[in-house]
């Protein structure tokens, strides 16, 4: 059987027995596993982290550009087309999907009085047909289900 040898662009290099490679920020030969494609060594994973993790290093806060919680995100991909699994950086699809767009939740309008008038007006009407309804009800389960319509209208006319 023939062993496949990984291809990489990266330099690697026995030293001590173990297989280092050089690391793909800083180029410090930094020790991994025969199948990486890429390394990178403790120092740049450290500062690579507190860039990401601005509250939790000591370093105070540097704004990252990226949305909250984008490294828990199933694949986030930045502005610049680097794409990230669960906030680990995948190279080899680097440029090969759309970046992220994060949706802001849109904010509420807020109601004119008019408006606000309307929906307890609304609301007002609703119950009085609920309770009519409800005289009605023979079954507990209707009852119930009529019950708690009220009470959802009655939020509305606060
Ligand atoms: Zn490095």
């Amino acid at each position: 059987m023939k062993s496949k040898k990984i291809k990489t662009e990266y330099h690697t290099e026995v030293i001590n027995g173990v297989l280092h490679m050089e690391c793909r920020r800083c180029g410090q030969m930094t020790p991994c596993s025969p199948t990486s494609t890429s390394v990178l060594c403790s120092e740049c994973v450290r500062e690579l982290y507190e860039k990401d993790f601005p509250f939790e290093a000591s370093t105070g806060y540097k704004p990252t550009g990226r949305p909250r919680g984008w490294a828990f995100m199933r694949e986030y991909i930045d502005k610049d087309g680097n794409v990230y699994h669960k906030g680990k950086e995948q190279p080899e699809l680097k440029g090969t999907l759309k970046p992220t767009v994060i949706k802001s939740k849109p904010q509420k309008p807020k109601l004119t009085k008019a408006q606000k008038q309307r929906v307890k007006l609304d609301a007002y009407a609703e119950i009085h047909k609920l309770k009519k309804e409800l005289k009605k009800a023979k079954f507990k389960k209707d009852v119930r289900r009529i019950n708690s319509l009220i009470k959802k209208q009655q939020k509305l006319t606060k």
